[in-house]
């Protein structure tokens, strides 16, 4: 199906003054100050839970499971913020809808933002997630709130570095060690990320390592996701984007 791939001319033009307003990048710094005081106030839970509980041969375990799920969710909202909604969107259209399709205009911009600009997005949407399992989920004191705890403290941390591993992605000459981490597939690589930037930017969503990626591709989940969404969603368009560009037509 990649092979198949039609390349047409993207749509998508770049918006005059799309730069990160200071108001968002405000938000983005308290994003990241948020999320570092939460995942140290789950981390203190967690380590009280360990200390209560023990079952430390899970840890590694929930760790790649969390791995596993922070890249699909990766993919998912990836997905979903590169098809719904615009820059008009409410709340998340200025900041964070449109940092998505800014990018398949610049994929190289992105190599130019600081760690406040890389990872606040990221954060911001953690924190709401984050807060309600400090405040709902007994992680010190009950065996599944701990478990389930851990899992999540380790999705968030996986998520949390889900875009700095999408910006070495796309860097020319990547720190050594993220380079090596890239040649095992471990995380995100240059080659496995050009599928996605593409027109018409339909597939290979995921990007914190890109595991789901193939199957996702074969199966053509995001493609019947999205036909799904526009079917039953009012106020989307009932076409797909890529028919509407004209990019399914030469599709097996
Ligand atoms: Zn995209
Ligand atoms: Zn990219």
């Amino acid at each position: 199906m990649i092979e198949q791939r039609a390349k047409v001319e993207t749509k998508v033009e770049r918006r005059p003054g799309s730069e990160t307003s200071p108001g968002h990048r405000v938000l983005e710094y308290l994003g990241i100050m948020a999320f570092a005081i939460l995942a140290a106030l789950i981390g203190a839970e967690m380590y009280a839970g360990a200390s209560s509980f023990g079952y430390l041969w899970l840890l590694p375990v929930l760790a790649v499971l969390a791995y596993l799920g922070a890249d699909l969710l990766s993919g998912f909202v990836h997905f979903l913020a590169d098809n719904f909604g615009s820059y008009e969107t409410p709340v998340i259209g200025p900041g964070f809808i449109d940092a998505f399709r800014e990018h398949h205009v610049d994929p190289k911009g992105i190599t130019t933002h600081d760690f406040v600009d890389t990872n606040g997005n990221n954060s911001l949407v953690a924190v709401p997630a984050m807060l309600l399992v400090w405040l709902a989920v007994p992680v010190a004191s009950t065996v599944w709130g701990y478990l389930f705890g851990t899992f999540f403290l380790f999705l968030c941390l996986a998520t949390f570095l889900t875009n700095q591993f999408h910006k070495w992605a796309h860097m020319e000459s990547p720190p050594a060690i993220p380079a090596w981490l890239q040649r095992r597939g471990v995380i995100l690589s240059a080659e496995h990320h050009d599928i996605h930037h593409e027109s018409p930017y339909d597939t290979y969503y995921c990007i914190t390592a890109g595991f789901w990626n193939p199957l996702l591709d074969k199966t053509r989940f995001f493609e019947r996701t999205e036909r799904l969404i526009r079917r039953v969603v009012p106020g989307t368009d009932p076409q797909l984007r890529a028919e509407r560009e004209g990019a399914l037509n030469d599709r097996a």
